[in-house]
């Protein structure tokens, strides 16, 4: 099999048979021609199959190396496909700092469909081991985690779920399959909001679950047909073109936020860097051996207040300030004012989501750029 760079822009799409068109085509037909009734070539209806999201399935599926790949409107829509597969009864145990959107569809739907959650500290595995019973049949995993970029060992984990016959599913969205093929690892299901680093330029919401097993497969593939949360030929397009250049990107990602991280640490108006790329970073050693490189996000807790830190956040001038993250500029976020707003103060705190807590999405900028602009916004803000 070729290699990742190659697979990422060919994986899925060949020249056009009939015209030669290089670049896949973005096929709006809704229907297709059958050469007798029940006979098509493929695809019938655009719902149930499109050339293009069929040609961004079977890339995404080739750089997770999995052998089968369903796309989705969003990233909510493809983890709303896995949690469609349960029936009302069975057990869920999910990472106890999971996307906020992954946390409130478990909470506040699926809690109304009879389906119970467990929320565990993932990254101890006698944690998760005394939180599976029974009934558990799924593990759903983030590594690493937003915002404070926690790193859970896929492979331990995996096999845990496994002992318990529940299906382990991860969702690769701050790594990408780039830097961290969680099916490798022993993972059974690879989800993905493409709205980040795949899509990478702010530009396209999009999901997608990837796996090498052929049945689950075949589930997704019915909730993707019978409830429809399926992405347009465009969006489908828009993140084909991403993935091509995804390599490139997470190189110049890793870098920026590996220099930047290194820099902030050593920062007088920082209390503590967050970025399993350091070595004080208490899941280090576990990233080091998963992932290929550490990724683009960082998070720092400032020596600041709440409005100081606002303050601060507002200040800078080439970050921009806006959530979401994984495209080519760079963000900075609050997570107490902004991500994570809704979370009461004291469950906050708790959780570790200090006052003064400031998530940097890297973009591919002149780092130097990067980092004069973080030093201006610190020094007119934070008080020392
Ligand atoms: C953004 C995100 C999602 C949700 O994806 P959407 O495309 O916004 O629906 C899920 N998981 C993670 C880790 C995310 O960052």
């Amino acid at each position: 099999m070729d290699r990742f760079e190659t697979r990422s822009i060919h994986a899925g799409q060949s020249p056009d048979a009939d015209t030669g068109a290089v670049m896949p085509s973005i096929q709006l037909s809704t229907t297709f021609e059958q050469d007798a009734p029940g006979e098509d070539r493929g695809f019938e209806y655009a719902r149930t199959g499109n050339p293009t999201r069929g040609a961004l399935e079977a890339n995404l599926a080739s750089l997770e190396g999995g052998s089968h790949g369903r796309a989705f409107a969003s990233g909510m829509a493809a983890i709303d496909a896995v949690l469609h597969t349960l029936e009302a009864g069975d057990r869920v145990v999910a990472g106890n700092d999971v996307y906020g959107g992954t946390h409130r569809l478990l909470t506040q739907v699926y809690d109304r469909h009879d389906l119970a959650v467990d929320f565990v500290d993932v990254t101890d595995l006698d944690a998760l081991d005394a939180a599976m019973t029974p009934d558990t049949e799924l593990l759903w995993l983030e590594s690493p985690t937003n915002p404070l970029l926690s790193v859970v060992d896929v492979d331990g984990a995996s096999d845990v779920a496994h002992e318990y016959d529940a299906v382990c599913a991860v969702d690769n969205t701050f790594a990408t399959p780039y830097l961290q093929r969680p099916l490798e690892l022993g993972a059974d299901v690879v989800c993905h909001s493409l709205t980040k680093y795949l899509g990478g330029h702010s530009d396209v919401v999009g999901g997608a679950l990837l796996t090498d097993d052929p049945d689950l497969d075949e589930q997704f593939g019915f909730v993707q047909n019978a409830a429809g949360g399926t992405p347009g030929p465009f969006e489908s397009f828009l993140v084909l073109r991403g993935t091509k250049t995804l390599p490139v990107r997470m190189d110049r990602h890793c870098e920026n936020a590996n220099t930047l991280a290194e820099w902030l640490a050593d920062h007088d108006a920082v209390e503590r860097v967050y970025y399993p790329g350091l070595d004080s970073h208490p899941g280090h050693e576990v990233a080091a051996e998963q992932m290929d490189d550490f990724g683009g996000m960082v998070s720092v807790e400032l020596d600041a207040t709440l409005e100081e830190t606002s303050e601060m956040v507002a200040a800078t001038d080439v970050f921009t300030l806006a959530e979401s993250l994984g495209g080519v500029e760079s963000l900075i976020e609050q997570p107490a004012a902004m991500t994570h707003q809704a979370i009461p103060r004291e469950e906050r705190l708790d959780a570790g989501l200090r006052d003064g807590l400031v998530r940097f999405s890297v973009g591919l900028e002149h780092v130097e750029d990067l980092r004069a602009d973080l030093e201006q916004a610190i020094e007119s803000t934070i008080v020392e």
